[in-house]
This record gives structure tokens, sequence and C-alpha cells, in this order.
């Protein structure tokens, strides 16, 4: 084995055994490689220690090969897994209609039912974000994670005030919501112009509606005083939060893990030694997933209010 360095090129002659040599030559493409993997690794190991600390020629060489070589996929990306055949629109559409006549045979007060509220409204909220889930190519995407991580969320908040049964916390998780809607209608008050996308009078709405605003204590930091691991173990769904929201939440921070997944691929370039390279990649699908959290969270209404046998991804309950 040779190695230039332009004008001051130096050469190093390396001897192998014969069996190592040939091994070499004859890289098996697939079978076990580990015999050959551990010698080639050895045998860089000693030309790096042989070559002089100054040496110039292996990152020009690094160079030219970058620049006189194309990036190419190291692989094909990632199979899409196609969403079932059950999770569509008219499906979701078919188990949210459902939903509002059982809300409507349980509405027994026109007073404030928190639990009631509650229960009914997370189920709501998490099948629009399903219903959103599906709009091409986003189930694929970044906001796809963004969603399945709000949906297991609101899963484990309504597990949680389901199993704790407690009107003060159905309240208590009201009424932090509420407080919230005042904070940001406050920011407003100042000199602050609200963004477009905010609907100030919305949120004063929701801000004034379940008692004069001058009373409402506003908490900072978690409604329960617990974070949401605590509290889905409380709630018995720790496999739940593990299994989903960790790696989600990186993507809702936008931390390194992430932005490579979705946004860099990996060159198979052999003459780029493995570096990364920007490519909007398509990622898993999480409908399916989504999917059968709301369930779950179906499952937990027609417990708190029994008589909803409908569901998304599997048969109608009886
Ligand atoms: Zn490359």
């Amino acid at each position: 084995m040779v190695a230039s360095d332009g004008p001051t090129a130096s050469w190093h002659t390396v001897s192998l055994p014969e069996d190592n040599a040939k091994a070499f030559w004859g890289y098996p493409s697939e079978g076990d490689q580990h015999t050959v993997r551990s010698s080639i690794r050895a045998a860089e190991g000693l030309l790096n220690s042989i070559e002089s600390a100054g040496s110039t020629w292996p990152k020009a060489f690094w160079q030219e090969a970058w620049h006189g070589s194309p990036c190419l996929p190291l692989a094909e990306s990632c199979p899409t897994m196609q969403v079932q055949g059950i999770v569509t629109p008219d499906r979701i559409e078919d188990v949210s209609g459902a939903l509002e006549e059982h809300w409507k045979r349980t509405h027994s007060t026109t007073a404030i039912d928190a639990r009631h509220d509650a229960v009914f409204g997370m189920a709501f909220y998490c099948i629009r974000i399903l219903k959103e889930l599906l709009g091409i190519g986003i189930g694929t995407s970044i906001l796809g994670r963004l969603a399945l991580r709000t949906i297991v969320e609101v899963r484990i908040n309504l597990h949680y005030l389901l199993k704790e049964e407690n009107l003060e916390l159905w309240k208590k998780w009201r009424e932090y919501g509420v407080g919230q809607a005042k904070l940001n209608a406050l920011k407003f008050d100042d000199s602050l112009e609200p963004p477009k996308y905010i609907d100030i009078e919305s949120i004063e709405q929701i801000t004034g509606e379940d008692l004069w605003e001058e009373f409402l204590t506003i908490n900072i930091g978690g409604w329960s005083g617990l974070d949401l691991r605590r509290l889905s173990e409380k709630a018995g769904l720790k496999d739940l939060y593990d299994s989903h929201y960790s790696w989600t939440s990186g993507y809702t921070h936008g931390t390194w893990g992430p932005i490579r997944e979705s946004c860099y691929q990996t060159c198979g370039n052999p003459l780029h030694r493995l570096h990364r390279y920007p490519e909007r990649k398509s990622l898993r699908e999480t409908v399916e997933d989504a999917a059968h959290v709301v369930d779950d969270m179906l499952d937990d209404v027609d417990f708190a209010y029994p008589g909803y046998g409908h569901r998304i991804t599997e048969k109608t309950k009886k």
C-alpha cells in the first residue's frame, strides 16, 4: 500500500500475511464478514500509526473525492407504511357524529359540568387532530409527530382524571385552562399587538364565561402540579408515555435527533465517509398509532358515560 504527499511525498509499503491479503481482495459481499472487518480495521490502525503527524494527503484525498463525486443515497428511504384502510375521513366523521349524539344523550344540565365537558371535549379535540392527520403527507411529517404527542398527552390526562374521579380535580383542570386563557388575554391588553392567528375576542370569551375574571386564579406550571411522566404512572399509562412521548417531544423541541432523522440523509458514496447531506425525508406513518390512542380514549368516554360503542380501528362494540 502506498501513500503520496505531493511535493513531500512519502511512500509506505505494508506487507500482509497471505491469508489476510486474500481475505481483503475477496471481501465477502454477504455472509460472515466479521473476521475480515476486524483485520481491515487493524490494518487501517497500522497505517495511521506510521503516517507522519503533519501529513496533508488524507485531507487532500477526501477533499478531491468530495468535489469530484456526487452524494448517493445510502439506502432506499424508509418504506411508507400503508395507513390501515379503516382510518378514513368518513370513518372518523361517523365516529365523531356518533360521539356528538352520545354527548346529547348524556348532557343533563346547562350549568357548568366540568367532568362532562372535559371527557367529551378531550375526545373531540383528539378526533379532530386525527382527522387533520389524514391530510396528504401530514401523517408522515414532523407535524404528525407533534399531533401524536398531543393526543398521548390528552389521553394520559383524561385517564388520570377518570382514575382519580374527584370533582375538584375536574374543576382544577378546567380552571387551569381558563387561567392560561386569561394570562394570554392580559398579555395583549398592554402595548403588545396579538399575532394574526390569535383571536383575542375568543380568548377573552373563554376567560370570562365560567366565572368573573377578577376571581380567577392563574396557575403557572402544570395543571396538576405533576409532570406528565408522573401523571402517566398514577394513571397506569407509563407504557404509553414511554412508547410515544419521549421521541415525539424531541420533535416538539427541535433537538438534534429528530432534526437529523427528518432533515439529513446518510450519504452512501464510499468516497464520502458516510457524511450527512440535507434531504427532506418522508418519515414513518403516525396515523395508525394515533388512531389506536384515540380509540383508547373512546373506551374512557364509554367508561365515564356508558353506551358509546364506536371506535375507529376496531369493529364497533356492542
Ligand atoms: Zn456525499
